[in-house]
């Protein structure tokens, strides 16, 4: 650890957002702080060094929401039981925003309690308005603005310690800029010290960041992926969709896909300032999108294909199967079915030779015959001279072997033992007509290779070693599963 960091705050940092299953001062062995780093790092997408280097730092440093990182940590590096998360927040009490739970109905009514003097009130209640739709648009949820008496959700501002727990009070400008808490407590407090703005620009986005915390009071936890509205980091209004499918999924998963028609999705544009804003303004802009198979319409991490010819697609915590005529399933959580295998994998493979299927993240990779992962998994894949972060994997049926796409070269890797045959890797260009940066590939039940990246696939002819086509794969493949979603995707 770097001696001129106080230890003091990074312990205080590292307990405020849920690293240590045990808080308090001196409980924590180096091994501990080392373990805590690295969980935090792989949250953050940095590389899990377990070192205080100055990318971490940095991370630390910037704004963020307040609500501690337990579950995104559970997913993001494959532990934390519930029960470790039951006794964290059994020891912080009420104090701390306690994970899980959702509303037992489906109308909900909100308030905005106060909010910042030199933002015009009714600007700030159309921004929260439209923070609210952006989860009723994609779910079964109703909101609406409660005038007098009780309401279920309470929007706040407050200065410093205001009776949360010191651990919750805010910190002035920058660090922490908010805090919720998830069902039934309804209530989400902004820090009065930021420079608050509805506009894009100065100051923080007001309508990004209560959106984030209403998916808290929601029941919604931090999302590992980095798109996501629910990451925990601070993220300007950006052109993008401001909820990501990993938000959307997130949201159906506790009160369903909304009564009428698809989810809607609307883009930042949308959001630039509030001064008119209704919901008629926005009518060009809305997409209607049918999730069952959402990955038509964005790129995935990975695929694979098994024996039986289903295809996988992972994207974020999330796979499809595809069977072999061509129906799509629901996304299906990663968890339970490989247990341990973190969100955004880079690469996926089904060995035809052993059934087993391999993953690869980072540096490292899992191997599991079945739900279970083997032993000695993950391992450090790197040290055994595979790739980091490789674009593609593959099983090669005339090798017998796995083939890893990094950049300009591949690599052929041994299953038994697990590492990169002797002359590897070579040239990209022994695959004549293939792009680098591939996002993943399979083998068809026509024997040909296809490879997959952004919109676009490439047809490998296994006999002349070449590429012998290329398209459109959400609309020229059929068995991608994406007919149905081409015919249902509505623009208005
Ligand atoms: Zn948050
Ligand atoms: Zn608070």
């Amino acid at each position: 650890l770097s001696c001129t960091f106080p230890i003091f705050f990074l312990q205080l940092f590292l307990e405020k957002y849920g690293y240590f299953s045990e808080p308090g001062a001196g409980t924590h062995s180096p091994a501990e702080f080392t373990e805590a780093l690295r969980d935090f790092q792989r949250v953050t997408h940095l590389p899990p060094s377990g070192v205080l280097d100055a990318p971490t730092l940095h991370q630390m440093a910037l704004p963020r929401c307040g609500t501690d990182d337990g579950d995104s940590r559970a997913a993001g590096a494959g532990r934390g039981s519930p029960a470790r998360r039951r006794r964290r927040t059994a020891q912080h009490g009420r104090s701390c925003p306690v994970a899980g739970g959702r509303w037992p109905k489906r109308h909900l009514t909100y308030r905005v309690v106060n909010w910042p003097p030199y933002l015009p009130q009714h600007e700030v209640r159309l921004a929260v308005r439209a923070a609210f739709e952006l989860w009723s648009n994609v779910s079964s949820l109703l909101f609406w603005e409660a005038g007098d008496g009780p309401a279920d959700i309470r929007l706040t501002f407050f200065h410093g310690d205001h009776n949360d727990g010191l651990n919750n009070a805010f910190d002035g400008p920058g660090g922490a800029l908010a805090h919720a808490f998830f069902p039934r407590r309804g209530e989400a407090h902004f820090d009065s010290a930021e420079r608050w703005s509805l506009h894009s620009g100065k100051g923080r986005n007001l309508f990004i960041v209560v959106a984030h915390e209403v998916g808290h009071t929601l029941g919604l936890q931090h999302s590992p992926v980095k798109s996501a509205l629910m990451s925990p980091y601070y993220k300007k209004l950006s052109k993008d969709f401001v909820l990501s499918w990993d938000d959307i999924l997130a949201v159906q998963n506790l009160y369903g896909k909304p009564s009428k028609g698809s989810a809607i999705q609307l883009p930042g544009k949308v959001f630039t300032h509030f001064q008119d804003w209704n919901t008629d303004l926005y009518s060009r802009d809305r997409q209607q999108r049918s999730l069952s198979n959402y990955y038509c319409h964005s790129f995935f991490d990975a695929i694979t294909a098994d024996g039986d010819h289903n295809l996988y697609i992972f994207k974020g915590s999330h796979y499809w199967v595809v069977s072999a005529s061509g129906n799509a399933s629901d996304p299906r959580p990663l968890q339970p079915r490989w247990p341990g295998l973190p969100a955004g994998v880079d690469a996926c493979a089904w060995s035809q030779l052993t059934g087993k299927f391999y993953f690869f993240k980072g540096g490292r990779c899992w191997r599991y015959a079945g739900s279970k992962l083997e032993a000695g998994f993950p391992r450090k894949c790197s040290a055994l001279g595979l790739p980091r972060h490789p674009d593609t994997a593959l099983y090669f049926q005339q090798l017998r072997r796995l083939v890893l796409f990094k950049g300009a070269k591949y690599f052929v890797v041994g299953e038994e033992p697990l590492g990169v045959e002797p002359y590897y890797p070579r040239s990209l260009r022994d695959w004549a007509g293939l792009p680098p940066g591939t996002a993943g590939a399979l083998t068809h039940r026509d024997a040909s290779v296809y490879f997959f990246r952004d919109e676009q696939y490439w047809k490998f002819d296994q006999a002349k070693l070449r590429v012998v086509a290329t398209g459109k794969w959400a609309t020229q493949l059929a068995w991608m599963g994406c007919w149905d979603a081409n015919s249902e995707q509505v623009l208005f």
